[in-house]
């Protein structure tokens, strides 16, 4: 979810580097480069709709690394940005994962030209036996993903922070075993006082329950673990600047982000990051203790909707499609051009939405007797087409089907073209 964009000019960056675009990699072998632990990059993204600077926060030291030994480059190139980890002294690529973060779509708000933002961020990577260089690179217009930063790392720094984890109590509600072989979603609670952690626990046991009513999750069902972590807030609820409601929450999560009433995210990712390492994790979702609509999923970022409205069912595993499979929305606004969002002579990098560059790249080969465009008539619904309204605007985007779960509510299933995303990205957590 986002909220109204504007005209957005070239991306200009304080320091660009172009990169040399080969993404085919062996795989690593994980011992020869990494120990079993995690380390945590924090830093801040500040600067406006033309300038962008990378701001160093802290480096920190985590427990067990929860994510593949064996998937460690991340050759599926999603996102708004991406990590790379090179080992020094051969300058053989180790490690990458794809991400997108609320910088990003604030870019897209007029305040963007007006003032500048800083937003906290953070990556995670195996603990690296030797110095590292890790580059952060983002995308530009053309699809081309440029260096904008790049640090060494020393693992024996003894200013990486080896902190006590926050005492949370952390319980595993569905165990199908070894976090590096599983996809390991971790709820956290926020909002929740001491008083309602059993409702918290609650609320997850059926969460978990709408997660697996929808494919391809169902289907995947032993390859993937729960845990909870019972985070405490001082007061119950999550603040509504709207109707002057503010609450002291563990996480500081706010309805209203960018000024759009349902969009429910926080901007606090350092505490984030220090309560989901009470547990593994590849996915966070925080589940907001309100009955008010809302959530927010951003890639490999985090997800999150409110606890007990009458459709965080659906409102759940929509986010999840954004936050772990890296979805875009199918929904149109009004009046929003395409070109603001999009440069139409690319495919968006996103799965699931087509400029008809070229649809071959997409799903173009799951499309049978079904004309391109799709007319949006009833004899089509059931089929996979091109149905022109996706990605925020109503021309020149197109989407898969009539109507799926990263469309409407109307229905509770993800079109078969989300569903092969999705199941690519489970790949990445369960070899
Ligand atoms: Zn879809």
């Amino acid at each position: 979810m986002m909220a109204k964009s504007i005209k957005k000019p070239c991306f200009l960056l304080a320091v660009l580097f172009l990169l040399n675009p080969i993404w085919v990699f062996s795989q690593i072998k994980f011992d020869d480069y990494f120990e079993n632990s995690t380390l945590r990059f924090d830093y801040s993204r500040a600067g406006d709709k033309n300038n962008e600077w990378i701001l160093e926060e802290q480096l920190k030291k985590e427990s067990a690394w929860a994510g593949s030994f064996n998937i460690l480059i991340d050759s599926l190139l999603l996102g708004d940005y991406y990590f790379q980890v090179f080992d020094s002294a051969s300058n053989k690529l180790i490690f990458s994962r794809g991400y997108s973060s609320l910088f990003r779509e604030w870019l897209d708000i007029e305040e963007s030209l007006k003032i500048k933002k800083s937003f906290y961020e953070s990556v995670v990577m195996p603990f690296p036996k030797r110095t590292i260089l890790l580059k952060l690179l983002n995308r530009n217009r053309n699809n081309e993903f440029l260096v904008v930063y790049e640090r060494f790392i020393n693992p024996k720094d003894y200013f990486i922070k080896k902190e006590t984890i926050l005492p949370f109590e952390v319980k595993t509600i569905l165990d199908n075993g070894n976090p590096n072989q599983k996809l390991d979603i971790t709820i956290i609670a926020e909002g929740y006082t001491a008083d309602e952690m059993p409702k918290f626990e609650k609320d997850c046991e059926r969460f978990m329950g709408y997660f697996f009513d929808v494919s391809p999750f169902k289907e995947f069902k032993k390859d993937i673990n729960f845990h909870i972590i019972k985070s405490i807030s001082q007061e119950s609820g999550t603040d509504i600047p709207g109707a002057g409601e503010w609450k002291n929450t563990i996480l500081n999560s706010s309805f209203y982000t960018f000024n759009s009433e349902r969009y429910l995210t926080t901007l606090d990712i350092k505490s984030v990051r220090d309560v989901a390492a009470c547990a593994p994790y590849d996915q966070i979702f925080i589940l907001v203790n309100s009955a008010k609509y809302g959530g927010g999923g951003v890639f490999n970022y985090y997800n999150l909707c409110s606890s007990d409205h009458a459709q965080s069912k659906e409102v759940f595993t929509h986010e999840f499609g954004h936050g772990f499979g890296a979805l875009a929305d199918e929904y149109a606004y009004e009046d929003i051009p395409a070109e603001t969002l999009y440069n139409l002579n690319f495919e968006p990098w996103q799965r699931n939405i087509s400029s008809l560059a070229d649809i071959n790249a997409k799903w173009g080969k799951m499309i049978k007797n079904t004309p391109i465009p799709t007319p949006d008539i009833h004899q089509y619904y059931n089929n996979i087409g091109a149905f022109e309204g996706a990605g925020y605007v109503l021309k020149k985007m197109y989407r898969p089907m009539h109507d799926c779960k990263m469309r409407s509510n109307n229905t509770n299933e993800f079109c078969p073209v989300c569903q092969k995303a999705l199941i690519e990205v489970l790949y990445l957590y369960i070899k």
